[in-house]
Order: structure tokens, then sequence, then C-alpha cells
């Protein structure tokens, strides 16, 4: 099988809301979905395939049995595989946090780094996020305004609407403030340093952890260019490409599509569509999957042709 239809993994921490149920129509036991992970690896939760024979295996199982080969070639330097993704409902913001880059993570942590993108799907008026410092900043200073609780005011402030996109490189110090649903593209780590948790304390009753000596390490201390990442769209006759993300960790661009379109999956990486909008179908050789919005399909690489019928838009991400 080359073509899988995934459901996600959920995640019910405290700041999530109920979009992801209410207008992405995702199911779920519980009463919060924070974060749901629509293509997954991660022992933390992985997603499920949900077409063909293999429908209820774990993705999981499925790379195991399978082999690098579904990868690509362009992976194959990846110890494990190397992306995840994930909606975010963020009804309450997030904790200031910063993620190690690879070098300090694998040292420090024996895991890869972090870096990631965040496309903005929906933002409520005046909705913002943190987007590393305003200023530069000493180690020292980090640490005071920490302790005394001034450290958002030396955080850039982003005002986001939809259709916003920020590629978060490891080191930047942010958050995901109140009122925000994104889509997160991430490289497959959950190594995350929080700086500041806004005073609130977890569901034992107590503060959460923070780890101020390893965020001081690894956080970038000069303000970083918050200027939109995206590309220019492109027409492609009926359609529009727009490339949102370049790294070496992955790559992500955004197709609106008007009626259909062809795509192709070659030997150098694994691809993933991720719906935007809309509802239709997806054939590759001679499989075929419907979707609605929200639904995440994943090619093997060498899967060769595939197409998608209905108007909608979706985010395409390979390696
Ligand atoms: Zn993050």
């Amino acid at each position: 099988m080359n073509m899988l239809k995934l459901k996600p993994a959920f995640k019910d921490y405290l700041w999530g809301g109920t979009r992801l149920r209410t207008e992405y129509e995702k199911e779920c036991e519980y009463d919060i979905i924070a974060e749901s992970w629509e293509l997954s690896n991660h022992s933390a939760g992985a997603s499920i395939i949900d077409n063909g024979n293999l429908k209820g295996v774990s993705f999981t199982q499925y790379l195991e049995d399978s082999g690098k080969k579904v990868w690509g070639s362009n992976a194959q330097h990846f110890q494990n595989f190397p992306i995840l993704i994930k909606f975010i409902d963020a009804k309450q913001a997030l904790s200031i946090q910063v993620h190690p880059d690879d070098e300090y993570a694998l040292r420090v942590e024996k895991e890869f780094g972090k870096n990631e993108m965040w496309y903005v799907l929906d933002a409520e008026p005046g909705s913002f996020l943190y987007y590393g410092v305003n200023k530069e900043i000493t180690k020292e200073e980090y640490r005071t305004r920490v302790e005394n609780n001034t450290f958002l005011d030396v955080l850039n402030k982003v005002e986001v609407k939809k259709g916003d996109c920020f590629f978060i490189e490891a080191g930047t110090i942010h958050a995901l403030g109140e009122g925000i649903i994104i889509c997160e593209v991430q490289q497959n780590s959950n190594t995350t340093y929080r700086v500041y948790d806004f005073g609130r304390v977890g569901v034992d009753g107590n503060p959460r952890e923070l780890h101020i000596d390893k965020a001081v390490e690894v956080s970038t201390l000069t303000p970083v260019s918050t200027e939109d990442t995206k590309g220019q769209a492109i027409k492609l006759e009926d359609n529009t490409l727009e490339n949102l993300a370049t790294s070496q960790y992955f790559t992500c661009d955004k197709y609106e599509v008007e009626n259909e379109i062809t795509l192709c999956v070659g030997d150098e990486s694994f691809q993933s569509i991720i719906m935007l909008e809309g509802t239709g179908d997806v054939t590759c050789g001679n499989e075929s999957v419907t979707y609605k919005k929200g639904d995440s399909v994943f090619f093997a690489a060498g899967s060769g042709e595939f197409t998608v019928r209905g108007k909608t838009a979706f985010i395409l991400s390979r390696i």
C-alpha cells in the first residue's frame, strides 16, 4: 500500500479548546482537544491508518514493517522518521518555551532538536504570539526577568491573522497566544524547555516544571526577523502554489486547488498532505480515499502520481 489515510492521536492539555471537534469533526473521547497529531510516529502518540487492508494499524508499525525505503533517499540520514504534523487549538496561551538545536539536543537529551513551522488556520481578532526577543538581552537579564516576572516585557509580540506563516528556528523563544488554531510541521522531537507559564498550575494543582538553566543555554538572545517567510504565490493553471518553508529538515508548500491537481511522489522523499478546506477524493495508482477538511494522507516515497479532486487547499510536506 502506497497511500495511507491517517487518523490522529489526541492530547487534552489544559490550555486546549473544542474547535478541533466542532470545526474539524475530530472524533475523540476527551472533552478538550488541545492537539491532534495527524502524521505521527512519536511514541507519545502515533497516528493510525484508516484505509485499505492496513486499516487500524499504527503508523509506527507500518514504518517498522516497511523499512526506511518509504522515507525516501533525502531522509535516509535521519535516525527516526523525521517529521511530526499536528493541529493545535490554543484556547488559552501556551507556556513560553524554547527548543534546542540538533547539536545541543543530541548531546544533552539524546534526541534531535526541534525546528518548527506554524501555519495559522484561524485567529481571533487581536490574537498574537511571542516570537523571539524584542531587544538584545544578556543571560543575567534573562534570569532576573524570569525571577521577577517581567520576562514578557522583552519578548517580541506579533499579531497574527489567518494564513500567516512562521518558521521557528531552534533557539527562538516562542509561545502561541490564545484564540489561535495552527497547523504545525516540526522535527519529530519532544524536547521543550519551559521558560515561563504565567503562574498557572497543572492538573495536580502545582506549577508545571520550568527548565530555566537549559533554556538560557539554548535561547537566541538577539531579535530575529518576523517577516513572513512565505514565498510568492505561483499560478499553476487553475491552481496556486505557495512555498511556506524550506529547510534541511522539511519543505512545506501550500496548494489551493480549484477542481483537481495531479502531483508526483518521487524516490527522493515521502509526501504528506493535510487538507485545510473542502471535501473530495484522492487517488494514487488503483487506490482511492475520500477526504474532508482536517484529514491527512501519507504517500510512501516512489508512489508516483496522485490526484486530488475537489475545491480545496492543502499543505504538502516532504524532505
Ligand atoms: Zn514549540
